[in-house]
């Protein structure tokens, strides 16, 4: 290295730019405190502060920024669900999306690649037209697409005529895209942090402070603090946080695993996923096929990677791209995701006054961390349950209302 780069890192002249709050001591009291410095937290934050003029927040998080889901999730940004509750709110998300790199003056990389997902069955067929018309009826390009069309978007892929799995058709969605997480949650808690947010790592809640009815404050390892509102936005653990609220939600927690090869040169272009054969694959900028399927078959807190996982999806995805037998796994991880009954997420007001849930967002929550700073922020400022908020409150779990979107989810994140 040469000397003058040593003596300019060294220089005092020169002092390192924090991108988020240096470490302090907690205060006693902040006017909201978020539980969760994942990409929803941070967003939150971000939106508080930019668009409310709320700025006297503490970002909480047990471990590290971005260091749950979000640094876990395969990135797969889109809108092409099937009831129009879902459609709506995910198509708000894809649109800031695009802007969110001018909004955070940081590049997240987004690439819109379009999703292609394979019908192999007659009966996926029909589901995917109905998907179709519902997308395209608010404004999401989505349309079925034929065999022929499938191999044109992807050359790679192997139609399997006679096959056990034929692709038969797909659904295709030009909207489909990736962004880079970790650069999402950095963008919105730097920008956050600028407004006067705090951001505090290895602060773990371990306790809710209620009083008759009211969040009043949380208890961490690092001291009690009290504050004006409590929200929540702690992916995997959201049954276990909101317990220490008295609450009950409806949720079982599944790891959920995926894996990443040796490099390849550029091939594959769309986003692709087959729901039955559960596997979903893209290749990264970096030339790396990203490979996810289902969560692991029993419900578990662990973030272990399993052999028996990469055998499943190492078996899916041959079916589709027999040319991968060659590579090599570089890595595999897991994360836990809350699966809801109807698997969309909890968001909004809850049974305890001044506390506020972003929870359930189990497989799918990534494409969705926009959408969710802007509508939670505006509730934590207003009191007002946003309109596109409004059909994923818990109660619609009591009155039989649910949003069903679990045909949508499977296999494509
Ligand atoms: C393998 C995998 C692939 C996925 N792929 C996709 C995808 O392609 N597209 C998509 O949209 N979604 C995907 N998801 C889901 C997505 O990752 C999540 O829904 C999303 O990241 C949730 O964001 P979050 O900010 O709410 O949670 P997180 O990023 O998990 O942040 C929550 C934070 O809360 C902290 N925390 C927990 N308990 C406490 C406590 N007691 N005190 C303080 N802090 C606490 C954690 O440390 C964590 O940092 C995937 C998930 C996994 C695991």
């Amino acid at each position: 290295m040469p000397l003058s780069l040593l003596k300019y890192g060294f220089s005092d002249r020169f002092p390192a730019k924090f991108q988020f709050t240096p470490t302090k001591n907690l205060k006693k009291h902040y006017d909201v405190v978020i539980i969760g410095a994942g990409g929803h937290g941070a967003a939150i934050a971000f939106y508080l502060a930019k668009y409310h003029g709320i700025t006297d927040i503490a970002l909480l998080d047990r471990s590290y920024l971005g260091g749950g889901n979000t640094a876990r999730n395969t990135a797969v940004i889109r809108s092409n669900y099937l009831t129009p509750e879902g459609v709506r709110f995910y198509r708000e998300s894809v649109r800031l999306f695009h802007e969110l790199s001018n909004e955070l003056n940081y590049n997240v990389m987004l690439e819109e690649r379009g999703q292609l997902t394979l019908a192999c069955t007659d009966a996926a067929i029909r589901s995917f037209r109905w998907r179709a018309e519902m997308n395209q009826h608010l404004g999401v390009r989505s349309e079925l697409v034929d065999r022929q069309m499938v191999r044109e978007l992807v050359p790679s892929l192997r139609m399997a005529e006679n096959g056990r799995y034929p692709v038969l058709g797909g659904l295709w969605h030009a909207d489909g895209a990736t962004a880079r997480h970790d650069a999402v949650v950095w963008g919105y808690a730097r920008e956050a942090c600028a407004r006067g947010v705090e951001l505090h790592q290895l602060t773990e809640v371990q306790g809710i402070d209620i009083q008759n009815g009211v969040a009043k404050g949380v208890r961490t390892n690092r001291g009690d603090i009290s504050c004006g509102c409590v929200v929540q936005a702690v992916a995997g653990m959201s049954s276990v946080v909101a317990e220490m609220a008295g609450i009950r939600l409806p949720i079982h927690s599944y790891p959920l695993q995926a894996m990443v090869t040796q490099p390849y040169k550029p091939m594959l272009d769309p986003l692709v996923s087959s729901p039955q054969l559960h596997v979903y694959v893209q290749q990264t900028s970096r030339g790396e096929f990203v490979i996810g399927g289902g969560s692991d078959p029993y419900p578990l807190y662990s973030t272990r990677s399993t052999l028996e996982m990469k055998e499943t999806l190492s078996a899916a995805i041959l079916e589709l791209f027999p040319f991968l037998a060659q590579a090599k796994v570089l890595r595999q991880w897991a994360g836990i995701t809350d699966m809801t009954p109807d698997y969309s997420p909890i968001m909004g007001l809850s049974p305890v006054e001044n506390y506020y849930l972003d929870a359930g967002w189990g497989t799918w929550g990534f494409k969705a961390t926009p959408i969710c700073g802007k509508t939670m922020a505006q509730l934590v400022a207003t009191g007002t349950v946003p309109d596109l908020i409004q059909p994923f409150e818990l109660e619609r779990f009591y009155r039989f209302e649910q949003v069903n979107e679990a045909g949508a989810t499977a296999a494509s994140h």
